[in-house]
């Protein structure tokens, strides 16, 4: 059985797909979509000698090896043009995986779906799937062991520049004068703050009270430029809080 995570990005994959999972470790997840019978084919693609040798051996155990083909190289270099037609890359930083799509965007060709989880710095993510015309049609946001995570889903779309500009339109927060503006919706994700859950207000939190021991870090400093930076924390803080408490 795979973590609730996995399994929610499992969730997203379309009947019948055509898979690659770029930083793939032990391919459980590849492995678990072809059994199910949602996945028909799947490339777990490893740049690290040891999740490599794991992937390996797990889809060998498995006897998945006709349907899943573990391939060694960095980031969309283990795929041809053409050959899937949705990836998956999770666990990792938000600039990594953008620098992955960045780097491989000729092997983007016929892909409908990403599956996106990054670790940090989401709107990272968001801002890259904005800019290269990708619809964002999905967001999830789930705790587990105490982690909480976020799973993007983006389509290919002929109509996706309209949507995300529908999407991503600044907005009036109920009650009062507060703007969610697009940078506001990048960085909090535009489907999350339509509909926030329990989980999505804990995240919130609890960044609001890393943002404060920061600019209570700047406050002991002596130096004059600690002075701007404890003012701009202090801003960024307000403004979240504000934000939040309309939200709820
Ligand atoms: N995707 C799995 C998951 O979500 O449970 C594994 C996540 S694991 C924390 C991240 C994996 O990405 C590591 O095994 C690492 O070797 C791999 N990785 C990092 N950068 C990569 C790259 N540029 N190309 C392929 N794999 C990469």
């Amino acid at each position: 059985k795979i973590s609730s995570r996995l399994q929610q990005i499992a969730d997203r994959l379309p009947e019948g797909c055509r898979l690659a999972d770029i930083g793939s470790d032990h391919a459980l997840l590849p492995v678990s979509a072809v059994r199910s019978g949602r996945v028909s084919f799947a490339v777990a693609g490893e740049v690290s000698d040891g999740p490599f040798d794991a992937a390996r051996r797990q889809v060998a155990e498995a006897g998945e090896g006709h349907r899943i083909s573990v391939r060694k190289g960095n980031g969309l270099e283990v795929i041809t043009a053409g050959e899937v037609d949705t990836i998956t890359i999770a666990g990792m930083g938000g600039a990594l995986i953008v620098s992955i799509l960045t780097t491989g965007e000729d092997k983007l060709v016929g892909v409908k779906r990403l599956v996106l989880q990054p670790n940090v710095a989401e709107e990272l993510v968001r801002r890259y799937l904005l800019e290269r015309g990708w619809f964002l049609s999905e967001e999830v946001i789930l705790e587990e062991d105490g982690k909480i995570y976020e799973i993007l889903t983006a389509d290919a779309h002929p109509d996706a520049e309209q949507l995300n500009e529908e999407l991503y339109r600044e907005r009036t927060l109920p009650g009062g004068d507060i703007k969610l503006s697009r940078e506001l919706l990048l960085e909090l994700g535009p489907r999350l703050t339509a509909v926030p859950n329990d989980v999505f207000f804990r995240k919130w939190e609890s960044e609001l009270r890393k943002l404060d021991r920061i600019r209570k870090s700047i406050a002991t400093s002596s130096l004059e430029s600690s002075r701007e930076k404890e003012e701009e924390v202090g801003r960024i803080y307000a403004q979240l809080e504000e934000v939040l408490t309309c939200l709820q």
